[in-house]
Parts: structure tokens; C-alpha cells; sequence
């Protein structure tokens, strides 16, 4: 089917105390990988791409990829731009077919990020393409902060219903200790924080940085209001590390299809795992 505006979906997931996979892709195969998938879930999925691969492979390549994709199967799939920070490249992706953007605005002093998700929120919402923000500071790989300076930059609960009051904005990415990238020990999650978010806000909120935080920290969030669960970095670790065991066991090997097909099953085993941690799979049964 044509690819979907993801927000009625959020917003009965919300009812459901379920949430929609994110699902963060960089090639082709990752992209079949994550359509197929939720195919064979029954699950609506979400497919999101970085800034940072807009550069590599393009706009309309992306685009074009995802719509094929999508019109060739039977759930909805949405196509979801991930932290752009950038006015003119969530104009171009809108342009280019994108049902959901995101607009990040989280380095920005508050004004200037309630701002920047306004101007967005009257085109893309013109459009009818929904807008994610983020309110606080979510960390990165790189993170050597200090409790305290961690504690300042996460979501305060009064500020993100004044944000959400402001802006117009459709969902919230949320700052409750979650990390970008690889953990170095297991991520404890601000669940009082995320509850008294969701208290103050009725709009779907994001996890971010969901790759490593424990299945049952997840499973709380969601039902602590998280609607949409990123999965960025557990589908690059398994799809390297399928490609690396490719060539170990076949180091004379040279055929494209037969590394990627490789990485793409590795793939498609995580989003499975996440598709039913997410409890997304009923959403359309
Ligand atoms: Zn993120």
C-alpha cells in the first residue's frame, strides 16, 4: 500500500500501550529487510533514515526505495526523517514523499527550538506529515558527563507540556536517560520522569537510544507512554557482524549478494525481536 502518515497509528498505539518500531536503515537490503519483516508480523513499521544518510545515498533514492517497498506490501510502512536539525532538508524530504519528520532542535536554547518546530509543524502539517521534536538532551556515545550534568539535560516534565502547548508539535522525543550509540554498562531509564511526561503530555512520546537498554526496560516504557521505539544501532552491529562471518568462512568471496543477503537475515532477525517487544504485531489483527 502507498506509504502511511504514522500518526493515527501512534495515536492507537497510545491506547494500546503498545509502541511502533523505528527501524533505522542505511542500504537497500536493510530496507527490504525491515518491510519483509514486519510483512511477516503483521506489524506497521516505521523506516527512518539520519541526515547522514540522506548524504550518502540521496533523497530520492531513499524515497523512491521505501515507496516501492511499501506498495509492495500489505502494512503500513511510514517514512520517517530522523534528527534533522536542518529547515531547508525537511522541506526537501516532505517534498520527496517523507510521511513523517523530525525536526531537532534539542542543542538550541528552548525559544529558539520551540521556533524552529513551529515554522516546521505549519508546512509539513499543510502537508499532512506529522512532526517529532525532542525536549532535552539526549546523550551520545561519546558521553562523559557527569550525574549531575546528565540529570540537567534530561526532560523536565512542565517544560515539555509548555513545549508541546507551543509548538503544535505530534510527538515528543523525551530525554529519561536513554543514549545514542553502544552502552557502557547497562542504561538505567528516569521511569517517575517519563511517567509525569506522560501525565502532563497526551501526545505520543519517542524512545531514542533504545538499542542496548534491557527488554524489560522497554517493555515499561511503553507503558509509560513511549509509542515509537528507535532502533538504530542494534540492526548495525548484527548486519557487520554477519558480513565479517561471510567472509571469514568465505574469504575468496566477492558477490555482493551473497555478503549483504548475509547481513540482510541478520537483520531481519532483530526487527523481528523488536517488532514483538514492541507488541506492534496486533495492531493490525
Ligand atoms: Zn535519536
Amino acid at each position: 500500500m502507498p506509504m502511511i502518515n504514522p500518526l493515527p497509528l501512534l495515536k492507537e498505539a497510545q491506547q494500546k500501550k503498545i509502541a511502533i518500531p523505528a527501524f533505522n536503515v542505511h542500504t537497500m537490503e536493510m530496507i527490504q529487510a525491515v518491510v519483509e519483516t514486519a510483512a511477516e508480523e503483521g506489524s506497521p513499521v516505521i523506516i527512518q533514515t539520519t541526515p547522514g544518510t540522506l548524504k550518502h545515498a540521496g533523497i530520492p533514492y531513499i524515497a523512491a526505495n521505501v515507496k516501492v517497498a511499501a506498495e509492495g506490501a500489505d502494512i503500513p510502512v511510514a517514512l520517517h526523517l530522523d534528527h534533522c536539525p536542518v529547515y531547508d532538508t525537511v522541506i526537501k524530504c516532505i517534498k520527496y514523499g517523507y510521511t513523517s519528520v523530525m525536526i531537532d532542535g534539542s542543542k538550541l536554547p528552548y525559544k529558539d527550538n520551540v521556533q524552529a518546530v513551529k515554522e516546521i509543524v505549519k508546512v509539513a502539517h499543510a502537508a499532512d506529515v506529522p512532526v517529532e521534536a525532542e525536549l532535552g538532551n539526549i546523550g551520545g556515545t561519546e558521553d562523559e558527563l557527569t550525574v549531575s550534568e546528565k540529570e540537567a539535560a534530561l526532560t523536565i516534565p512542565e517544560e515539555a507540556q509548555r513545549f508541546v502547548a507551543e509548538t503544535g508539535v505530534d510527538y515528543l522525543a523525551v530525554a529519561i536517560g536513554t543514549a545514542h550509540g553502544v552502552y557502557q554498562g547497562e542504561p538505567e531509564l528516569d521511569f517517575e520522569r517519563l511517567a509525569a511526561i506522560n501525565r502532563l503530555v497526551n501526545i505520543p512520546l519517542v524512545l531514542h537510544g533504545a538499542s542496548g537498554v534491557p527488554d524489560k526496560s522497554v517493555r515499561e516504557a511503553i507503558d509509560r507512554g513511549i509509542c515509537k521505539v528507535n532502533i538504530a544501532t542494534e540492526l548495525k552491529i548484527p548486519m557487520a557482524e554477519a558480513i565479517k562471518n561471510y567472509f571469514k568462512q568465505n574469504p575468496d568471496g566477492s558477490d555482493p549478494r551473497h555478503y549483504l543477503g548475509a547481513g540482510k537475515e541478520a537483520v531481519k532477525e532483530i526487527i523481528r525481536f523488536k517488532i514483538r517487544l514492541c507488541g506492534s504485531s496486533g495492531l493490525l489483527g
